[in-house]
């Protein structure tokens, strides 16, 4: 049987994930995400399909890019039903809450209408439903869905839509296997397609092993010099992975006792979600959380409510870490933050994930001196770091070894999130090392396929 696979968002570029499985008799939805950086304005553009047409909405995880634009396609008359994991559902209604703050801002400064209002998000999470991993679920025209866990954030899922024996899956964001929470990367079966992420297609990660020492060295140093420690840190896993381990090295005393901020109210109710869910950690994680060990607090940590609170954290001299959203420094918080921090020789900005281009997090690392905040032009003296051992991503090496292992039947692989270049360099290893037929899609590209 013939089905066709079109490629809407996340195609060319990391964020706005969107796929489209049309069968013949039924069309399912992969991820309707945010798009974000210099592509933000295209959230706005009408769906290249009628959400009304569409059957299911399966969700591989609760990152923005592959959620933000959910209660946008409900406002505009999807009312198919939306499957994720549980853990997907239980961090989605913070994240789209938060999203919504941000693109209604967003909208106002450039005297558009809202993406979706709060109606949108209620009506969105009403048609939505968990499930666990490796639960068949049985979708029109003969399609069955399982999830893997990708290994990438807490309940980030690869959805697999079989037919007939057939299948593809979709990867969703792919672990780098290094989280000290989650489980790593499950195989896959062996579908005869893939749409696999490249993010980081073109980079190799060195420092994996070492990602501890170095941040501990990095707070040593940070504290040595007696300023702050700022970290654009993304509210889910992220945050999460580095209070964890921010917490073991204190609780070990391998850096000193600082006051430790995690200013980002988002971030502490997706702390307290998976807190909640502790079946998607790691099994020796579980073990502990459900062993009642609270992995997440310690006395050094304090939770920052209140706006006030947040800039009253100035007024707090010495060393001190911060932690705030966004990821990239493309608004919340962190923004207040670098426009104190960033000016002072003695600070230190720790970039920990990807910066899409356009942000001022990219800026930063391809050391801009001056930064625009709001119109005021900040000059950089702070310290600039960078540690990417604690990406939620593959490298270019891990992601070849996660195609070569789910390969014995693939017939074409897509490669998707990714920029143009770290998604071509992957698919020409894929060709090269594995022999596999291979594309990296533009957005607005389709493709026939035997499912
Ligand atoms: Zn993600």
């Amino acid at each position: 049987m013939q089905s066709t696979l079109y490629f809407y968002g996340g195609a060319g570029a990391v964020t706005g994930s969107n796929f489209l499985l049309d069968t013949g008799g039924a069309k399912f939805l992969i991820d309707c995400g945010l798009r974000q950086g210099m592509e933000e304005e295209k959230n706005w553009e009408p769906f290249q399909y009628n959400p009304a047409d569409i059957s299911h909405l399966l969700v591989t995880h609760a990152h923005l890019d592959h959620i933000g634009r959910i209660p946008r396609l409900v406002r505009q008359g999807f009312r198919g039903k939306i499957i994720s994991t549980k853990a997907t559902l239980a961090l989605a209604a913070p994240m789209l809450a938060d999203a919504l703050a941000i693109t209604t801002h967003s909208a106002e400064r450039s005297g558009r209408e809202p993406l979706y209002e709060d109606a949108d998000i209620s009506a969105a999470l009403g048609l939505w439903s968990g499930i666990s991993y490796h639960e068949k679920v049985a979708l029109p025209d003969g399609v069955e869905l399982e999830l893997f866990d990708a290994g990438h954030i807490l309940g980030s899922a690869m959805v697999q839509l079989s037919r007939e024996g057939r299948s593809i899956v979709f990867t969703g964001d792919i672990g780098g296997g290094n989280s000290p929470l989650l489980p790593p990367t499950e195989a896959v079966g062996a579908p005869a397609y893939l749409v696999m992420e490249s993010t980081y297609g073109d980079r190799a990660r060195p420092e994996d092993a070492e990602r501890r020492e170095r941040l501990e060295d990095i707070i040593e140093d940070s504290v040595r010099r007696g300023g702050t420690l700022l970290i654009p840190a993304f509210s889910t896993e992220r945050t999460q992975d580095l209070m964890y381990e921010i917490r073991t090295l204190m609780v070990e005393k391998r850096v000193p006792s600082v006051p430790v901020f995690l200013d980002s109210p988002l971030a502490e109710k997706i702390t307290a979600a998976f807190v909640a869910n502790p079946e998607y950690f790691s099994p020796a994680m579980r073990t502990r959380v459900e062993g009642g060990e609270k992995i997440f607090d310690f006395p050094e940590l304090h939770f920052v409510a209140s706006t006030e609170a947040s800039q009253n954290i100035h007024k707090t001299t010495g060393p001190k870490i911060i932690l705030a959203g966004s990821g990239m420094s493309s608004g919340g918080r962190v923004l207040a933050h670098e426009r104190v921090y960033l000016p002072d020789p003695d600070s230190t900005l720790l970039v920990v994930g990807y910066q899409a281009a356009g942000t001022l997090g990219r800026q930063l690392i391809e050391g801009a001196k001056n930064l625009k905040l709001h119109k005021e032009s900040i000059p950089v003296r702070a310290k600039v770091a960078t540690l990417y051992g604690y990406s939620a991503h593959r490298d270019g090496e891990g992601l070849l070894e996660f195609a070569n292992k789910a390969g014995q039947k693939i017939e074409e692989i897509f490669a998707v999130h990714g920029e143009p270049a770290a998604a071509g360099f992957l698919v020409q290893r894929i060709r090269d090392y594995l022999g596999v037929k291979a594309s990296a899609p533009e957005a607005g590209d389709r493709a026939t396929i035997n499912l």
